[in-house]
């Protein structure tokens, strides 16, 4: 008999040659009958694997990722047939799950395939599940496994494989498909009910461009039909709330190939956003006791010597900047951290003067390969609304709930409302993984967890998540369309405060070591900014929209009056345009409401004679004739619901 040891520490004894599937079995026949993939001491296994040993086994099904990732993958193995079947003599290479699906990077040789061979691709892949094939793992030699692929000519599985140890090698097999595989499938085809090609794109071989380019077939599935159609509604709306889309459509940002990839450019319209955005961080910081620094975008490359941050981007990043005499070199600067250390460093501190908080809008470079590139959200600089609290290992707990209550105004006023904490810390069975003494981590790790718990976020504990050198807390955002993203990371670092031999008069008056925190709530601005577009669709909250309120003459005899009421909304503090062009009202509305501006105030004769406005909210609805002051008293209460006071 074996041990199985179950997530909730339950016990299950068990004859030896036990699956993952019995024991699902013995649990409930629910469970049993989703039950799709298994992980078996950390190792992926099929729900038929024979289990010969005590261990910990975790049973995932369709709601699990795990689950999901199985399902998918085991879609790519299916997919890969159809296309063998439709396009012999192709070779296939890999086929891995991805967080939305699974690809197959396939060389086609002569052949080319493009989105008009997808119906065809999939009809013949859900012909091939409806036979309800189990998968079947089975070991092969090295030998074998060469052969195997040599007579098929397929030279990219013959590199993998001779890349593997002999002992180690599995084949799957399902209907008449064979694949070199390492396994992780659902127990078999006939689960799949659902499959969708989504789009092709070149690829190289294990990424290198001097590799022959392969073409990688993405797609996904689901286990009903009815998810596959709510997944690709739900595609079409994440493609209108697209930041790059909307980004163009409301004016916010730009491109050009001139200035260089990865660069955006902000136009006056985004521009005016960010500076919302930097204002409203700025005054809630000013009142947590932030104190705002100022530093260059580049830096001499010993500072990032020091830092570490060479190591760890000189190679790969932006190459230094080197002066014309005196041969001196510079780094773009990839972070703001070793600036602040050395403002820390720039005169000396008692532990009465502690904590210390440094905030900088500061603008970083780091160099992202063109493929990688993508809008606000990958690029080669942005500005992170950084700031780094230097304080004492006692301090931490209430800088971190200090630092916590900042994030969670920023998310609350920014629309956020689903979000959970993660805290990471270290793995105990690896000590010797980080830097700095147990002590100090112990207590750093203890004042995070008990913040979150008094603050009463929702989070979980990862332990082995730390960086090495200390504990941090991330939020994950759900965003409207459900997908995740991480923010506002509170970082501890013990590392950089002895690096940059950072120190404090103590009440003993000995010198003592600093911690610092990073944090930035917002991350970087850009990506901010492309998810506050994705997420509310481009209707931003009304206290952040540069432009609140456009008026609109219905036609040249009543510009004097609409200037009038410009003036007056103006003097409302209402941010509010004119739109006096020789235009017809109708078409003034349909661009202002392209323009996402949340009140359209129309002026005409009778507005005029009753000395009132007539209001549009974006969008449609009318909230008919209303006087300024009705109609300021309208836009501030709107503001303070969402906006309180830090
Ligand atoms: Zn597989
Ligand atoms: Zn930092």
């Amino acid at each position: 008999m074996i041990k199985i040891t179950l997530p909730d520490g339950a016990v299950k004894e068990a004859e030896k040659g036990t699956t993952p599937f019995s024991i699902a079995q013995s649990i409930s026949e629910g469970l049993a009958r989703n039950v799709i993939s298994a992980k078996f001491n950390d190792t992926t296994v099929e729900t038929t694997t024979p289990l010969t040993e005590d261990g910990r086994l975790t049973l995932y099904t369709w709601n699990d990722d795990e689950g999901k990732k199985a399902f998918w993958h085991s879609t790519s193995h299916v997919v890969a047939q159809a296309l063998e079947e439709l396009y012999p003599g192709i070779k296939l290479t890999i086929g891995p799950a991805i967080e939305n699906g699974f690809y197959y990077d396939v060389d086609f040789g002569d052949e080319t395939i493009s989105e008009k061979d997808f119906p065809k691709i999939e009809k013949k892949a859900l012909e091939i599940a409806r036979g309800k094939h189990d998968y079947t793992m089975r070991s092969v030699s090295k030998a074998d496994a060469l052969s195997y692929y040599k007579e098929q000519g397929n030279e990219y599985k013959v590199e993998l494989i001779e890349n593997l140890d002999d002992g180690t090698i599995t084949f799957c097999d399902h209907s008449t498909f064979t694949d070199l595989c390492r396994g992780g499938h659902i127990p078999n085809t006939g689960i799949i009910k659902a499959i969708k090609l989504l789009s092709v794109a070149g690829a190289y071989w294990r990424g290198d461009e001097k590799n022959t380019q392969l073409t990688r077939v993405y797609g996904i599935s689901f286990p009903k039909q009815k998810e596959l159609t709510e997944y690709l509604q739900l595609l079409e709306e994440a493609k209108k709330r697209d930041h790059r889309k909307l980004g163009k459509e409301l004016e916010l940002f730009t491109f050009s190939q001139k200035v260089g990839q990865g660069l955006p450019l902000w136009l006056p319209n985004g521009a005016a956003l960010r500076e919302r955005l930097e204002q409203f961080l700025k005054k809630a910081q000013k009142k947590a006791g932030y104190e705002m620094v100022v530093t260059p975008h580049i830096g001499q490359k010993e500072l990032y010597v020091t830092s570490g941050h060479y190591a760890k981007y000189g190679e790969d990043s932006f190459q230094p900047i080197h002066t014309p005499k005196e041969d001196e070199e510079f780094l773009l600067k990839p972070m703001n951290c070793p600036h602040h250390c050395e403002i820390y460093n720039s005169q000396p501190f008692s532990y009465k003067d502690l904590p210390k908080r440094y905030a900088e809008f500061g603008t970083v470079y780091r160099y992202e390969q063109s493929g990688e590139l993508h809008g606000l959200t990958r690029v080669r600089g942005f500005t992170q609304d950084d700031a780094h609290i230097f304080c004492t290992t006692e301090q931490l707990n209430d800088e971190f709930k200090n630092v916590i209550d900042l994030t969670l105004y920023v998310l609350n006023s920014l629309g956020f409302e689903d979000f959970t904490a993660q805290v990471s810390v270290r793995d105990l069975e690896n000590p010797d993984k980080y830097i700095g003494n147990t002590d100090d981590w112990e207590k750093a790790e203890q004042a995070i967890i008990d913040a979150a718990e008094e603050k009463g976020l929702n989070y979980v504990v990862e332990s082995g998540e730390a960086a090495f050198y200390g504990p941090k807390l991330d939020f994950m955002i759900k965003d409207a369309l459900g997908r995740n993203w991480q923010l506002g990371t509170i970082q501890v670092d013990y590392n950089l405060p002895k690096r940059f031999d950072l120190t404090y008069k103590g009440s003993d008056n000995e010198l003592h070591r600093p911690v610092m925190i990073h944090r930035a709530p917002f991350g970087s601005m850009e990506r901010f900014v492309a998810l506050l577009l994705e997420h509310t669709g481009g209707n931003f909250p009304l206290w952040l929209i540069p432009t609140q309120a456009i008026v609109l003459p219905v036609s040249e005899k009543h510009e004097k009056y609409a200037e009038k009421v410009l003036n007056s909304l103006e003097n409302h503090e209402i941010r509010a345009l004119i739109d006096n062009r020789n235009e017809t009202v109708g078409k003034k509305i349909r661009e202002a409401e392209l323009k996402k501006i949340p009140f359209m105030i129309i002026v005409g004769e009778q507005e005029e004679a009753s000395a009132s406005l007539s209001v549009r909210r974006h969008g449609g609805e009318d909230l008919g004739s209303l006087s300024v002051d009705t109609f300021s008293d309208l836009v501030t209460t709107e503001i303070n619901s969402t906006l309180k006071s830090f």
